[in-house]
């Protein structure tokens, strides 16, 4: 560590000091996808742009999603033709920009005689959405017979199997996604402040003021803008609250040890309620995801119900029936809200559009809601428009947002070979880290026990918790466990609960814990995680 201080907190500080008497041409409210994504095009177009998260990077919806970057195949029946192509194209974009963290990940849809979308009916939508999303060849829909089905999947129930479909779509990991987008908005020449929180606004359609505060020291300051973007996801409605109403969704995930769901495809799982439900293989770990109904509480940390969770494993009970899953499995819970755009007459959220809305306040404010995590490059670029219509012309053309030529799976060989760690560890850490990865392993290297791992078969190591806490704005050991390394949901942990505190004792010289924050800490992260909440539904019997 260099000087005492994070190198992350000397950057915040001097950020800080800049911002009084400072003025930008876009200021942007929110750091999740949204936010992240508006603030970084904002930035390649040469505006100078502010970006402000009140809590973490990707501190509200954009951590707790199912982290599928797709095409929407769900909506072509809805004759959504156009927001498949788009959502289609941004994920063939974001998987060339980012090759390891959108991962191309084999689909899997079984049918079932009597119930849903007849296979025929199924393959042919699939037929069109390959085309439609510009797949390529050797990743088009496969049809498949009951055999077949089972040959790639042999847990899934058999009965009434009439067969099934295989395609592509994509994974990621949605945290990493956001702050990977708010450090290319940086590299871009954003300021980007997490735990800040915009306040009061005072615009005109030519500009006007935001009030800031710090939500570490209370410190306040005042920033001259020439616009304002609201991104603030399910917060949307405090921000502006004379706009469209925002509806919240909650939508649940179970998270099991992948040898219980040893899936080698994303399952979609057939619902006695034609629910959006997916079985998602990620490492150590299988998830399953998602459910979704209104939503009227506390958006901060939305609990993950019971009604939820026994629906869960009555879907995952009847997909597979010999797995026997039981809520002694569970790894971990999360749940998150989608802000929706309120429909009149529409109370399901499931029938709710997922298309975005962007709404122009008389006073300038621009507020997007709705959307998706997959599509945020063009709900940037739609928001992008509405500056240009209200006069604000982008200084310059749009500068490459900098396609690297990058092998996830070689640099992954190149791990295990050059610091003989696990193919599981090297796979994690260059999903992580991509490119970044090289210079994370010297630094891990040159660390007390840096490349062992942190739990016995954990795919983190102690030089890496050193590396975040040391560079990625990492204010609490949530930040740092839930959404900078995933360990807590994704790794596979058996008793998640018991790192906490070997890792919070870690870092607390690095980032300045006194043993009373270490406990604040440490109870602070076990909300946020659900960890109680897990341990009270593993002994329910569901
Ligand atoms: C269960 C679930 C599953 C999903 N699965 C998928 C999926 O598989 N694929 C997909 O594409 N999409 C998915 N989505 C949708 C996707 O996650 C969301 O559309 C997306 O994350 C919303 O991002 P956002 O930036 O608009 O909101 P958020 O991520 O919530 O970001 C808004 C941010 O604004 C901040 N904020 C609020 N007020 C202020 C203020 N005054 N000052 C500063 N900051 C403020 C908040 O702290 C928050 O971090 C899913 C959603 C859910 C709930």
């Amino acid at each position: 560590m260099a000087g005492g201080e994070p190198l992350w907190r000397q950057r915040r500080r001097q950020d800080w000091a800049a911002l009084r008497g400072g003025g930008f041409d876009v200021v942007v409210i929110g750091g999740g996808i949204t936010g992240a994504g508006i603030a970084w095009q904002a930035a390649l177009h040469g505006f100078s742009t502010l970006l402000v998260e009140e809590r973490d990077w990707a501190g509200g919806t954009s951590s707790r999603s199912s982290k599928l970057v797709h095409g929407g195949l769900r909506y072509l029946p809805h004759g959504e033709v156009r927001l498949v192509r788009e959502v289609g194209h941004e994920r063939e974009v974001l998987e060339r920009l980012w090759p390891h963290l959108v991962r191309p990940l084999p689909f899997l849809i079984p049918v079932y005689r009597r119930r849903g979308m007849p296979l025929w009916a199924l393959g042919a939508g699939v037929w069109l959405y390959d085309h439609l999303t510009g797949v390529e060849p050797r990743h088009r829909r496969r049809m498949l017979g009951p055999e077949g089905v089972l040959a790639l999947e042999g847990g899934l129930a058999a009965e009434d199997l009439a067969g099934g479909v295989r395609y592509f779509e994509a994974r990621t990991d949605d945290a990493r996604l956001v702050y990977t987008v708010v450090e290319a908005a940086r590299a871009a020449g954003a300021v980007a402040l997490s735990r800040v929180r915009a306040g009061r606004l005072d615009l005109t359609p030519k500009g006007g003021r935001v009030d800031l505060e710090d939500r570490e020291t209370g410190d306040t300051v005042t920033v001259r803008t020439r616009a304002a973007i609201n991104a603030a996801g399910p917060w949307t409605g405090e921000v502006d609250p004379e706009g469209t109403e925002v509806v919240l969704g909650r939508g649940c995930h179970l998270v099991f040890p992948h040898h219980r769901l040893p899936l080698r495809h994303a399952v979609a799982l057939p619902a006695p309620d034609g629910g959006n439900t997916f079985a998602v293989p990620r490492g150590a770990v299988t998830y399953l995801g998602t459910t979704d109904r209104l939503y009227t509480g506390n958006p901060e940390l939305p609990e993950v119900p019971d009604e939820d969770v026994r629906y869960l494993f009555q879907v995952a009970r009847a997909a597979f029936p010999a797995a026997g899953l039981g809520p002694r499995d569970l790894l971990a819970v999360y749940a998150g809200v989608r802000p929706l755009v309120a429909q009149e007459g529409k109370a399901d959220t499931r029938e709710l559009s997922r298309q975005r809305s962007i709404e122009v306040r008389r006073d300038g404010l621009i507020s997007v809601r709705g959307g998706k995590l997959t599509g945020f490059r063009s709900v940037a670029a739609d928001t992008l428009r509405h500056l240009a219509e209200a006069g604000l012309r982008p200084p310059r053309g749009r500068a490459e947002e900098g396609v690297a030529a990058f092998s996830p799976e070689r640099a992954a060989a190149d791990l295990v070979r050059e610091y003989s760690v696990t193919g599981l560890v090297a796979a994690e850490i260059i999903g992580r880290h991509g490119p970044s990865a090289g210079e994370l392993m010297r630094y891990a290297a040159g660390r007390p026990d840096g490349l062992e791992p942190v739990a016995p078969g954990a795919p983190l190591l102690w030089g890496e918790i050193d590396y975040l806490a040391e560079r990625e704005d990492v204010f609490t050991l949530a930040d740092l466990l839930i959404r900078r390394s995933a360990l807590l949901w994704f790794g596979g942990l058996s008793e998640p609960g018991e790192v906490l505190w070997p890792v919070a004792d870690r870092v607390a010289p690095i980032l300045g814990w006194t043993p009373e924050e270490v406990e604040g800490q440490l109870e602070g992260c076990r909300r946020e995680a659900h960890l109680d909440r897990l341990e009270e539904l593993r002994r329910l019997s569901l």
